[in-house]
Protein backbone atom coordinates (compact mmCIF):
# COMPACT_ATOMS: atom_id res chain seq x y z
CA UNK A 1 0.00 0.00 0.00
CA UNK A 2 2.65 2.38 -0.28
CA UNK A 3 2.21 3.64 -3.49
CA UNK A 4 -1.70 4.48 -2.52
CA UNK A 5 -0.36 5.77 0.98
CA UNK A 6 1.54 8.58 -1.23
CA UNK A 7 -1.40 9.29 -3.66
CA UNK A 8 -3.36 10.46 -0.49
CA UNK A 9 -0.31 12.10 1.35
CA UNK A 10 -0.23 14.17 -2.12
CA UNK A 11 -4.16 14.79 -2.04
CA UNK A 12 -3.85 15.90 1.79
CA UNK A 13 -0.74 18.75 1.31
CA UNK A 14 -2.62 19.96 -1.43
CA UNK A 15 -5.56 20.63 0.91
CA UNK A 16 -3.17 21.54 4.08
CA UNK A 17 -2.30 24.43 1.29
CA UNK A 18 -5.39 25.47 0.38
CA UNK A 19 -6.37 25.85 4.05
CA UNK A 20 -3.20 28.08 4.74
CA UNK A 21 -3.78 29.96 1.34
CA UNK A 22 -7.40 30.74 3.17
CA UNK A 23 -5.89 31.99 6.07
CA UNK A 24 -4.24 34.40 4.18
CA UNK A 25 -7.15 35.11 1.88
CA UNK A 26 -6.07 34.11 -0.96
CA UNK A 27 -9.71 32.65 -2.20
CA UNK A 28 -8.27 31.37 -5.72
CA UNK A 29 -5.56 29.59 -4.81
CA UNK A 30 -7.53 28.41 -2.09
CA UNK A 31 -10.25 26.82 -4.42
CA UNK A 32 -7.97 25.65 -7.25
CA UNK A 33 -5.90 23.83 -4.54
CA UNK A 34 -9.07 21.94 -2.50
CA UNK A 35 -10.45 20.99 -6.34
CA UNK A 36 -6.68 19.69 -7.00
CA UNK A 37 -6.88 17.69 -4.12
CA UNK A 38 -10.41 16.06 -4.77
CA UNK A 39 -9.34 15.38 -8.52
CA UNK A 40 -6.11 14.36 -7.47
CA UNK A 41 -7.88 11.33 -4.86
CA UNK A 42 -10.18 10.40 -7.32
CA UNK A 43 -7.35 10.31 -10.49
CA UNK A 44 -5.52 7.93 -7.68
CA UNK A 45 -8.88 4.91 -7.23
CA UNK A 46 -9.12 5.89 -10.82
CA UNK A 47 -5.93 4.52 -12.19
CA UNK A 48 -5.85 1.76 -9.36
CA UNK A 49 -9.05 0.23 -11.15
CA UNK A 50 -8.03 0.78 -14.31
CA UNK A 51 -10.62 3.20 -15.25
CA UNK A 52 -9.87 6.44 -17.93
CA UNK A 53 -9.00 9.47 -15.94
CA UNK A 54 -7.43 12.33 -18.44
CA UNK A 55 -9.66 15.06 -18.34
CA UNK A 56 -12.00 16.76 -15.90
CA UNK A 57 -15.13 14.60 -17.91
CA UNK A 58 -13.53 11.50 -17.16
CA UNK A 59 -12.79 12.59 -13.06
CA UNK A 60 -16.37 13.29 -13.03
CA UNK A 61 -17.35 9.91 -14.47
CA UNK A 62 -14.89 8.50 -11.47
CA UNK A 63 -16.92 10.27 -9.04
CA UNK A 64 -20.35 9.68 -10.21
CA UNK A 65 -19.32 5.42 -10.43
CA UNK A 66 -17.94 5.46 -7.10
CA UNK A 67 -21.33 6.99 -5.49
CA UNK A 68 -23.37 4.16 -7.93
CA UNK A 69 -20.80 1.49 -6.57
CA UNK A 70 -20.79 2.74 -3.10
CA UNK A 71 -24.91 3.67 -2.73
CA UNK A 72 -23.49 6.64 -1.14
CA UNK A 73 -24.98 9.98 -2.69
CA UNK A 74 -23.34 12.24 -0.95
CA UNK A 75 -20.24 11.47 -3.35
CA UNK A 76 -22.23 12.92 -6.07
CA UNK A 77 -23.08 16.23 -3.51
CA UNK A 78 -19.40 16.45 -2.14
CA UNK A 79 -17.75 16.08 -5.97
CA UNK A 80 -19.76 19.29 -7.12
CA UNK A 81 -18.48 21.50 -4.41
CA UNK A 82 -14.90 20.43 -5.21
CA UNK A 83 -15.89 20.90 -9.13
CA UNK A 84 -17.64 24.56 -7.99
CA UNK A 85 -14.28 25.53 -5.81
CA UNK A 86 -12.27 25.31 -9.85
CA UNK A 87 -14.98 27.07 -11.49
CA UNK A 88 -14.47 29.38 -8.51
CA UNK A 89 -10.65 29.43 -9.57
CA UNK A 90 -11.48 30.94 -12.78
CA UNK A 91 -14.40 33.67 -12.11
CA UNK A 92 -13.61 34.66 -7.96
CA UNK A 93 -17.37 34.96 -7.00
CA UNK A 94 -17.11 33.21 -3.49
CA UNK A 95 -16.87 35.22 -0.57
CA UNK A 96 -14.52 33.85 2.32
CA UNK A 97 -17.46 31.63 3.86
CA UNK A 98 -18.09 30.18 0.90
CA UNK A 99 -14.68 28.77 0.59
CA UNK A 100 -14.43 28.02 3.63
CA UNK A 101 -17.19 25.72 3.92
CA UNK A 102 -16.35 24.12 0.76
CA UNK A 103 -12.73 23.42 1.71
CA UNK A 104 -14.43 22.17 5.37
CA UNK A 105 -16.77 19.65 2.20
CA UNK A 106 -13.61 18.67 -0.01
CA UNK A 107 -11.88 17.53 3.93
CA UNK A 108 -15.05 15.47 4.35
CA UNK A 109 -14.87 14.10 0.75
CA UNK A 110 -10.87 12.62 1.47
CA UNK A 111 -12.20 11.37 4.10
CA UNK A 112 -14.60 9.44 2.61
CA UNK A 113 -12.41 8.41 -0.54
CA UNK A 114 -9.31 7.48 1.29
CA UNK A 115 -10.59 4.03 2.25
CA UNK A 116 -12.50 3.28 -1.15
CA UNK A 117 -8.72 3.75 -2.76
CA UNK A 118 -7.30 1.47 -0.20
CA UNK A 119 -10.06 -1.12 -1.58
CA UNK A 120 -9.73 -2.55 -5.25
CA UNK A 121 -12.73 -4.77 -6.95
CA UNK A 122 -11.51 -8.48 -7.49
CA UNK A 123 -13.06 -10.74 -10.32
CA UNK A 124 -12.74 -14.29 -9.79
CA UNK A 125 -12.84 -16.38 -13.33
CA UNK A 126 -15.12 -19.58 -12.76
CA UNK A 127 -13.79 -21.40 -15.57
CA UNK A 128 -9.90 -21.44 -14.06
CA UNK A 129 -10.79 -19.97 -10.27
CA UNK A 130 -8.07 -17.71 -10.57
CA UNK A 131 -9.15 -14.17 -8.87
CA UNK A 132 -7.62 -11.08 -10.85
CA UNK A 133 -7.81 -7.76 -9.71
CA UNK A 134 -10.05 -4.75 -11.86
CA UNK A 135 -7.43 -2.95 -14.19
CA UNK A 136 -4.65 -5.11 -12.99
CA UNK A 137 -4.11 -7.36 -16.65
CA UNK A 138 -5.23 -7.73 -19.67
CA UNK A 139 -7.21 -11.16 -19.26
CA UNK A 140 -8.91 -9.11 -16.06
CA UNK A 141 -9.94 -6.32 -18.85
CA UNK A 142 -10.65 -8.99 -21.58
CA UNK A 143 -13.38 -10.76 -19.71
CA UNK A 144 -13.86 -8.96 -16.66
CA UNK A 145 -17.54 -7.93 -17.55
CA UNK A 146 -18.75 -11.65 -17.65
CA UNK A 147 -17.34 -12.42 -14.61
CA UNK A 148 -19.06 -12.72 -11.27
CA UNK A 149 -17.32 -9.60 -8.57
CA UNK A 150 -15.58 -11.02 -5.78
CA UNK A 151 -16.46 -7.67 -4.06
CA UNK A 152 -13.87 -5.19 -2.54
CA UNK A 153 -10.67 -5.93 -1.08
CA UNK A 154 -7.13 -4.25 -0.03
CA UNK A 155 -5.89 -6.90 -0.93
CA UNK A 156 -5.66 -9.79 -4.05
CA UNK A 157 -4.97 -12.63 -1.40
CA UNK A 158 -7.76 -11.69 0.59
CA UNK A 159 -9.72 -12.01 -2.17
CA UNK A 160 -8.65 -14.92 -3.24
CA UNK A 161 -9.61 -16.60 0.08
CA UNK A 162 -13.34 -15.03 -0.19
CA UNK A 163 -13.32 -15.88 -4.20
CA UNK A 164 -13.42 -19.77 -3.82
CA UNK A 165 -15.84 -21.22 -5.36
CA UNK A 166 -16.85 -23.47 -2.59
CA UNK A 167 -16.46 -22.32 1.46
CA UNK A 168 -13.51 -25.41 1.44
CA UNK A 169 -11.78 -24.25 -2.21
CA UNK A 170 -9.33 -20.97 -2.21
CA UNK A 171 -9.01 -18.93 -5.63
CA UNK A 172 -5.58 -18.51 -6.78
CA UNK A 173 -4.28 -15.64 -7.18
CA UNK A 174 -3.42 -13.93 -10.58
CA UNK A 175 0.42 -13.53 -10.73
CA UNK A 176 0.03 -10.81 -13.26
CA UNK A 177 -2.62 -8.77 -10.95
CA UNK A 178 -0.65 -9.54 -8.10
CA UNK A 179 2.61 -7.61 -9.31
CA UNK A 180 2.76 -4.37 -7.83
CA UNK A 181 0.60 -4.71 -5.14
CA UNK A 182 1.22 -4.67 -1.61
ZN1 LIG B 1 -4.87 -11.05 -13.73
Amino acid sequence: MVQAQTYQDASRTLLEQGFAELEQRDLRQASEKAWGAAAQMLKSIAERRGWEHKGHRFIRRVASRLANETGDVEIRRLYRVASDLHTNFYEDLDTAEDVTSGLEDVQRFLDKLAPLLAMARYLVNPATNVVHREGGCSDARSHGDTWNPVGYFSSLSEAAVVGGSSPDTVAKSCQNCSRGEN
